[in-house]
């Protein structure tokens, strides 16, 4: 069985094609912003809501009319762009209707618009372009050339869709492929479970504790007094977008550091266990009810958002997304469980009782007095609520 991967590679363009790949990228984000003008207009002025079938039929036009500009580049990834646009306008509608006040999708100034899409390998452009070349790579793209890459490792599975993304004065090109072959890892007969935590990102049955590493932490403070300083800059002025920059990096660094950790620990969870189990917390629900509602503007919000930004700093989100993708390539079982009463309940005699956890940190059982870290008795009753639901899903 296959799954899908991505993989990215440094570009190698010469100095005429980066100045077209520049020129791709700058069309792509004109159009971007004139349909997204389009429909403002057309919304505020005649109450019309213009959609991604009428803008793609008026491409034809746009591109007959500009030859030399628009009509230099691919029908089709200019329509992956309009879609683009389609997708920010139904994810705005779709919060409008959950009560929240999202801001309307936005022009996307020179630096915010970064990606370029094929929706299509074939289609105005064309992966392994020069199979001849032995130990070269390109990769071509329509009204750019054949773009030399650095293809650091081999592509696997079958290219579906090309991306050209420019990071800083870097350009790359990221594959996205389906059907790459799994690798299945040797069985362990070993099975674990995570306790998600706030201080340290998990803890597992074994009694191991998966920190968040003190790098990251450092970056996260640093990102944090970047951000208050940049609050108090005058809008307009140099100095704040120096410091939008700034703060652009350390996002940059600390969401580069979190994934670097995330694959680290779940390459390790991968290779070791050949069951993992986790609790559903719902993350996503979680950080979200503390914005509240416009009819329900959130009680303890600022309470809320303390605990909301911790969850988000360790980095749950990446960790899990991280974890099922491992898994799926090591052929490994993953299952979410509900987490109602696992951090209350003795593991050893099943006792569920508030008073069983004394303090945050240590766990003690009313009834039959065994004592472990809470943390720890948490996730070994994780597991346990996994295996009994592998169990019932077996026997059934
Ligand atoms: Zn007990």
């Amino acid at each position: 069985m296959g799954v899908r991967r991505s993989f990215k590679f440094l570009l190698r363009p010469t100095s005429k094609q980066a100045a077209s790949l520049a020129a791709c990228l700058e069309d792509h984000r004109v159009l971007y912003n004139a349909a997204l003008e389009h429909r403002r207009t057309a919304y505020r002025k005649a109450g019309v809501t213009v959609r991604y079938g009428d803008q793609s039929a008026e491409l034809k036009h746009i591109r007959a009319d500009d030859a030399e500009g628009q009509g230099r580049w691919s029908f089709s990834s200019q329509q992956a762009t309009l879609r683009r646009l389609e997708k920010a306008f139904a994810a705005f509608f779709t919060r409008v209707r959950e009560g929240r006040t999202p801001g309307f999708p936005r022009f996307k100034g020179r630096g915010w618009f970064d990606t370029v899409t094929w929706p299509k390998d074939g289609d105005g452009c064309r992966w392994d372009s020069q199979p001849e070349h032995p130990s070269t790579a390109y990769v071509r793209l329509q009204g750019i050339g054949h773009v030399r890459v650095h293809r650091h490792r081999p592509v696997r599975g079958r290219v579906k869709t090309i991306s050209v993304k420019r990071e800083g004065n870097r350009w790359y090109v990221i594959l996205s492929c389906d059907d790459v072959p799994a690798e299945p890892l040797p069985q362990t007969g070993a099975a674990v479970g995570l306790d998600m935590g706030v201080a340290s990102l998990a803890t597992t049955s074994d009694g191991d504790p998966l920190d968040n590493p003190r790098h990251l932490a450092a970056s996260a403070g640093r990102l944090a007094a970047a951000q208050r300083a940049l609050a108090r800059k005058k809008r307009g002025s140099r100095r704040r977008r120096k410091a939008v920059a700034w703060v652009a990096a350390l996002h940059a660094k600390v969401r580069r550091q979190r994934q670097d950790y995330a694959h680290k620990q779940a390459l390790a969870l991968v290779a070791a266990y050949d069951l993992i189990v986790y609790e559903d917390l719902r993350i996503a629900n979680m950080t979200r009810s503390a914005a509240g509602t416009i009819v329900q503007p959130g009680r303890n919000v600022a309470a809320k958002s303390g605990l909301n930004r911790s969850i988000l700093d360790a980095g749950w989100g990446v960790f899990l997304r991280v974890l099922a993708h491992k898994a799926e390539s090591a052929g490994r079982e993953l299952i979410a469980v509900n987490p109602a009463n696992t951090s209350r309940t003795c593991s050893r005699c099943g006792h569920c009782a508030k008073d069983n956890r004394l303090t945050q940190a240590r766990f003690r059982c009313q009834a039959c007095g065994h004592e472990a870290h809470a943390d720890v008795n948490a996730a070994k009753n994780i597991l346990r609520a996994g295996l009994a639901l592998r169990g019932a899903a077996e026997a059934a």
